[in-house]
């Protein structure tokens, strides 16, 4: 049925899913390439050459200037799938556009695209609350203005945008309110571009988490302007399921070159640290040397190759239960990037939540430093054996950072436990996990990860505090400790000194 959103994969909040539409299935993450169609540097048949099935334009450009009457596809073509925003990236910019939300609307209705958008109102970067909180009502009022062409249109998915900008309780209000208009089949978040320009990544985590944290996860969830490959893979892993963006065109007009990593000026480059079709036939000084329109339209074409490798790369990190590690490896690509990933960090609960507890095959963790405490496996872990009450008396910790898991076939471990474990519970303790009852050291993940040969100070002091943690309730009258002293986490005996 039109509008289905059907999940396939899970990783984190992030998921690869399918959403049917009137032209047909999309899978997701996906991004829209933006489409000006009073711009012609890039064409929609430009789009399909590269492989693109999809796009969004803008219905108020397309009114006001009568480029569609009846339905869009027939202009663009059947076997794509379009999506109209409404003007009100024009309100941003220009300000009022002299339109009616409900003009807009019933313009749409009649160019039939897949995926539509009312014209609400983006609360931008606005510092006043007061002028903040109008937005997110005059946004909601809109969506309710006109919900008879909603349920008269079921056949056009039809988008509610949440607003708020940074101001955190006001994303949460409109969150809240969107939620309860079931008519409208897909959300999205609203003025994210101006926090992007200015890479403050970190408060982008949070908008999308509030607003995330506060509709169904059963339809799918846009962000309208998300066109930076650094970040979307933080973004996905949240719950994002679709990105719409000029930037591809708009950074190759101001000659710069996007990367997975970060934005280049073209100046910059003596080398294209990239094989795509363009950078296989251009130097950079050959780029420089063509012509402005020529030059853009190239650096458009491989701004639109990073984008759509970066969504690739995400979906196959998805795929191997590995958008931890991913996100890992891209947080030290630029500061705001490593701030973005530790604000995901302080999100780890959220992120546990809806991980799936069994993803396919098992796979081993890759385990790096304190950050990897955040992996929801290893909250899982922490939260079960902090939750476990104590079976004996007494508590035997065997540090086991030199022992090869699984640890009970160890044979030290096997003579401890069949010794002592009549009166005792017996523990492995190691970095990262804190302690590993013996009896279930062979289950998933306690067996199954590779972490570094040397472990450095936070993660020691982290995993201690997480060893408190989980001895805490249990109440043992005795702790022991054996091959502490020598190992890692000698500390331990400081800080539950045996009695
Ligand atoms: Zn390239």
């Amino acid at each position: 049925m039109i509008g289905d959103f059907e999940i396939k994969e899970e990783d984190l909040a992030g998921r690869i899913g399918i959403i049917e539409t009137r032209h047909g299935k999309i899978e997701t993450p996906v991004f829209f390439p933006v489409i000006n169609p009073l711009k012609t540097e890039i064409g929609v048949n430009d789009l399909v050459n590269l492989g693109f099935k999809n796009f969004i334009t803008n219905s108020f450009i397309l009114k006001k200037n009568s480029l569609a009457d009846g339905d869009i596809h027939q202009k663009f073509g059947d076997d794509l799938i379009i999506m109209t925003d409404s003007g009100a990236y024009q309100i941003l910019e220009y300000g009022d556009i002299n339109e009616t939300n409900r003009a807009i609307v019933e313009y749409q209705a009649k160019i039939r695209p897949d995926i539509a958008v009312f014209l609400d109102v983006p609360t931008g970067n606005k510092d006043s609350w007061d002028e903040a909180k109008k937005t997110v009502e005059i946004t909601l009022e809109r969506g309710r203005e006109i919900i008879d062409i909603v349920r008269n249109n079921q056949d056009i998915i039809w988008v509610h945008p949440i607003q708020g900008g940074t101001f955190l309780d006001l994303v949460e209000l409109s969150a809240k309110e969107t939620a309860k208009a079931n008519d409208y089949g897909m959300y999205a978040l609203g003025s994210p571009t101006v926090l992007m320009e200015k890479y403050r990544y970190s408060e982008l985590i949070e908008m999308i988490h509030v607003a995330k944290s506060n509709v169904s996860r059963g339809k799918p969830f846009h962000l309208f302007g998300g066109g930076t490959p650094q970040v979307m893979p933080f973004a996905v892993a949240l719950g994002v399921d679709s990105f719409d963006s000029a930037s591809y065109i708009i950074f190759a007009r101001d000659e710069r070159y996007l990367t997975r990593e970060r934005t280049y000026r073209l100046e910059e480059l003596d080398y294209f640290p990239c094989s795509c079709p363009v950078c296989s036939k251009y130097s950079p000084q050959e780029l420089r040397e063509l012509s402005k329109e020529d030059r853009e339209k190239l650096l458009a074409f491989h701004n639109l190759w990073k984008i759509r490798e970066e969504i690739n790369a995400t979906k196959q990190a998805i795929k191997e239960g590995r958008l931890f590690e991913y996100l890992q490896q891209k947080a030290f690509s630029h500061p705001s990037v490593y701030s973005a990933f530790r604000s995901l960090l302080t999100l780890s609960d959220y992120l546990e939540k809806y991980d799936p507890r069994v993803k396919g095959e098992v796979k081993g963790l890759f385990l790096f430093d304190s950050s990897s405490l955040a992996r929801p496996e290893l909250v899982r872990h922490v939260n079960y054996v902090s939750k476990l009450s104590s079976r004996r008396n007494e508590a035997i910790i065997i540090c086991g950072d030199r022992l090869k898991s699984p640890f009970f076939t160890d044979s030290k471990v096997k003579s401890i436990y069949s010794k002592y474990s009549k009166n005792a519970d017996i523990y492995v303790a190691i970095p990262f996990y804190g302690l590993i009852p013996v009896l279930s050291s062979e289950s998933f993940p306690m067996a199954q990860f590779e972490a570094p040969a040397h472990i450095h100070g936070e993660l020691i002091e982290e995993t201690l505090t997480l060893i408190k943690k989980m001895l805490d309730n249990k109440k043992y009258s005795k702790v022991s400790f054996i091959e502490c002293e020598s190992s890692v986490l000698s500390h331990i005996v400081s800080i539950y000194p045996s009695s």
